[in-house]
């Protein structure tokens, strides 16, 4: 990860405050009434914790901790190999793997960073600003570039299939090139198709499709269940919108979830290589970062 990374540059400086300034800016419309903390334990030795401070070890195990380092570099070394041994399997043809950007090859924690520092919830106009301003102060996910320079070696296509607004292609290629890992091919056309983003839909399906068409795709890498199978997406599980379920529902569309991976549990690390986010993505859908989160933290099964 890139510590300090937003202090680099007077451009970046002026992202910061400007993304600051739209987050204090929206707070009133978008800041939520933080709970009370609950009631610290009788005894004077437990150390009570703030609600508002429950994303704060998501981020910081990805920004301060060897162990996610470690994650990533596994993630990629299983791709390596499993791609290695693909390609050494097929026949020949045009061959590619598929990739997501953020937190798969792209880290975006200077984002989460002055989000989380702001107090403020996700906000899609807020992202906008970094997508279009933020481009130099994107980082690498570790393991991520020395994989797709090794994929080019072996002569396989990196296609990257992204939710990033396609308005912001030429920031998003700008953040790419910065970070050595902008789309190749052999004609500047070949090169866009390789670079995939969000238009009408969030739904990647027929990205997936399209690249499916295009090559042989020999291995899927993201960081969200939804980068491989939009079936594994939260409202697509046969329960509806997700935001429009009763909260007693929410249990059973996460236990479906569940349900959905362990139905095809040798894809994994096979396939299908998955890079951890424990700060956002769909699993964070079902939970409302508040006290009714406590909820889906269950007591142990009493033994039978
Ligand atoms: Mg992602």
């Amino acid at each position: 990860m890139h510590n300090n990374r937003v202090y680099y540059s007077a451009t970046a400086r002026t992202v910061v405050a400007t993304l600051v300034i739209a987050f204090t800016a929206c707070g009133w419309v978008f800041g939520q009434d933080v709970p009370p903390p609950l009631a610290p334990p009788p005894y004077t030795d437990y150390k009570a914790e703030e609600l508002a401070n429950r994303a704060l070890d998501a981020n910081l195990y990805m920004e301060t901790s060897a162990e996610y380092r470690a994650c990533c570099y596994q993630a990629y070394n299983l791709a390596l190999f499993r791609l290695k041994a693909e390609l050494a399997q097929a026949k020949a043809g045009k061959f590619a793997v598929v990739m997501d950007l953020d937190e798969t090859a792209v880290d975006n924690s200077g984002f989460q960073a002055t989000q989380l520092r702001s107090g403020l919830a996700y906000d899609q106009r807020l992202w906008d600003v970094w997508e279009e301003q933020g481009f130099d102060m994107v980082g690498l996910i570790p393991g991520a570039k020395e994989f797709i320079l090794e994929a080019r070696k072996l002569d396989v296509a990196v296609v990257y299939i992204s939710n990033r607004n396609e308005k912001f292609r030429e920031q998003t290629k700008k953040a790419l090139v910065r970070l050595g890992i902008e789309p190749k091919a052999k004609t500047d056309a070949e090169a866009e198709k390789l670079l995939k983003l969000y238009t009408t839909s969030t739904d990647k399906t027929a990205r997936r499709q399209e690249a499916e068409h295009d090559y042989m795709v020999l291995l899927y890498i993201g960081d969200n269940l939804r980068d491989f199978d939009e079936k594994l997406a939260f409202d697509k599980l046969g329960f509806g919108e997700i935001k429009k379920l009763p909260a007693e529902q929410l249990a059973g569309v996460i236990k479906a979830r569940k349900e959905a991976v362990d139905k095809q549990k040798g894809i994994w690390g096979d396939k299908w290589i998955l890079l951890p986010n424990p700060a956002y993505g769909d699993w964070t859908k079902p939970l409302d970062r508040g006290r009714s989160d406590y909820d889906r933290l269950t007591p142990p099964a009493s033994a039978k």
